[in-house]
């Protein structure tokens, strides 16, 4: 394959997917990043990622709520560099409410945004990874990839969706020199999660340091919040040729939590 690396991360203008996209620019692999806001509001995102960068990250917006644009996303990306070497789907969203209070426009955009845009990327991207006989597709799924919890069935069955589209990817790609993964973080401390803790607060009517305790962190038995660093390495881990023979499985960073 050909140098630097494209690689393609959905929803990199926060959290998880910033801090794979930091990782990967220090890797010198050139870098599309994207998110839903607009340049100019994820200039601070790109400036944070590219921070001495050999390749200057490049953005590219597109809501993936909406199914054209998020159709456009990765066929923008291989227009400008040609192709997708990397490709990381990591855009998703939560909303934590009982099933039968759910509304479907709700659901539909949980399931959208993860499982639609993963299927669009990988739709366009692996083509060309084929004919480059090489070519590495992450999917950040979740401990709720594999376990559940409640008032999260949306998120849970959208994760467990995004786990089975890694293997049946893998499978489709195996003899092409192409992985497919799915990392599965128990909780990471990012705006995601923020919201959780303020939400658990209040629902319990607790501070937000006793909901961090009590409630969000019971599950995961190291009673810590998984690192970035963890994740970004981890994603970076598997762009190497060591890591050829791991495909279509589940990697959990999860402080325990999937023991149980
Ligand atoms: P975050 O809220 O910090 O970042 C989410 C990213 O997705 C942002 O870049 C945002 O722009 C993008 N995004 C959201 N809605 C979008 C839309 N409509 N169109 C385009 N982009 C959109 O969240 P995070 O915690 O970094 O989560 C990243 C991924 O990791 C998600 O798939 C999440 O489910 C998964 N995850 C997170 C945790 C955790 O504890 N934080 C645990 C397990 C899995």
């Amino acid at each position: 394959h050909q140098e630097p690396k494209i690689a393609l991360i959905t929803g990199s203008t926060s959290g998880i997917g910033l801090a794979i996209a930091q990782r990967y620019c220090e890797a010198g692999f050139q870098v599309a990043m994207h998110g839903m806001e607009n340049a100019d509001q994820a200039a601070p995102a790109l400036a944070i990622a590219g921070k001495g960068a050999k390749h200057a990250p490049v953005y590219f917006q597109a809501d993936l709520s909406d199914n054209a644009q998020s159709a456009s996303l990765a066929p923008a990306v291989i227009q400008q560099f040609g192709r997708i070497d990397i490709l990381v789907n990591n855009a998703g969203i939560q909303k934590v409410q009982p099933i039968d209070q759910f509304e479907y426009a709700d659901f539909n955009r949980i399931v959208q945004i993860s499982l639609d845009s993963s299927y669009h990327t990988i739709h366009a991207a692996l083509p060309l990874m084929k004919k480059a006989g090489w070519g590495r597709i992450i999917n950040i799924a979740s401990a709720h990839g594999l376990r559940a919890s409640v008032n999260k069935a949306p998120y849970v069955a959208t994760k467990h969706a995004v786990v089975g589209l890694t293997k049946g990817v893998a499978l489709e790609s195996a003899e092409h020199g192409i992985t497919c993964n799915a990392i599965c973080p128990g909780f990471v401390l990012t705006p995601l999660v923020e919201k959780q803790v303020r939400d658990q607060a209040q629902a319990h009517g607790m501070s937000e340091n006793e909901a961090i305790k009590n409630v969000i962190l019971a599950g995961q038995p190291t009673k810590k919040f998984v690192g970035l660093d963890e994740i970004a390495e981890m994603a970076f881990y598997l762009c190497g040729d060591w890591a050829r023979s791991i495909t279509g499985t589940t990697i959990s960073i999860d402080g325990g939590w999937t023991a149980k």
